[in-house]
């Protein structure tokens, strides 16, 4: 049986200051007896890249997935698979809807903005409660669409408890790349970084290209932790 729901602080964030500027919030693991690094990936709405899961779990590579409530509905099969291998899988809050945070009427890659505070509130609650839902876990990270912020709403997300899943080495630019490319992004990636890809496109070759560079990370020595407790990073 579930717990309870958490429970979130309201707060309000003015549209009057709204600034037009937006940020990516830089994110690196905090030093580590050994060389590690966090694999992130976005399970925006889509289908479910099952090459790139099963590729995870034959080599035992940890990730952190960051789920919208759109995507979580979408892919039951893929839900499944990522619950029946929990001790690999973290899985964090990407919004509901996949609106990005940005205050403002406006759109970023095609993304509508949520628009105001409230709007961004409901994305993050509605989508930590999907994730609840569907695996009685509470996320305590989350990421925006398009893992851009207003400047205003960072401390009223961090409020709710929430760390903001930031990354330093964006290894597939949108799932855009081609898998070589991917691949050797990942190769060069340093001791601390937070890696971002994603995995609701297995129609797209970039997701190949994840599994081969974090498959050849591992067999050099690199550690693929989680990102670490929220409590470490704020
Ligand atoms: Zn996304």
């Amino acid at each position: 049986m579930f717990l309870t729901r958490r429970a979130f602080g309201t707060g309000a964030v003015s549209m009057a200051t709204a600034s037009p500027a937006t940020i990516a919030p830089p994110l690196r693991l905090p030093p580590a007896a050994r060389p590690a690094v966090a694999l992130t990936l976005d399970a925006c709405p889509g289908a479910f890249d099952e090459r790139l899961a099963h590729a995870l779990a034959d080599n035992g590579i940890a990730a952190t997935i960051f789920l919208t409530a759109l995507w979580i509905r979408m892919n039951p099969d893929g839900l499944a698979f990522l619950l029946a291998h929990r001790d690999l899988f973290s899985l964090q809050n990407h919004g509901a809807r996949h609106l990005p945070p940005i205050l403002g009427n406006r759109s970023v890659y095609g993304l509508k903005a949520a628009g105001t505070w409230d709007a961004i509130r409901t994305e993050i609650v509605a989508g930590a409660d999907a994730i609840y839902d569907a695996s009685g876990g509470n996320p305590t990270w989350y990421r925006g669409a398009s893992a851009l912020y207003s400047p205003e709403v960072l401390d009223p997300i961090r409020k709710m408890g929430f760390g903001i899943g930031g990354f330093s080495l964006n290894a597939d630019m949108g799932a855009s790349l081609s898998a070589g490319a991917v691949a050797s992004r990942i190769a060069k990636a340093q001791d601390g970084d937070v890696i971002l890809g994603h995995i609701n496109q297995p129609l797209r070759p970039s997701g190949t290209g994840i599994a081969a560079g974090a498959a050849a990370l591992k067999r050099q020595g690199m550690d693929f932790v989680w990102l670490p407790s929220v409590a470490e990073n704020n």
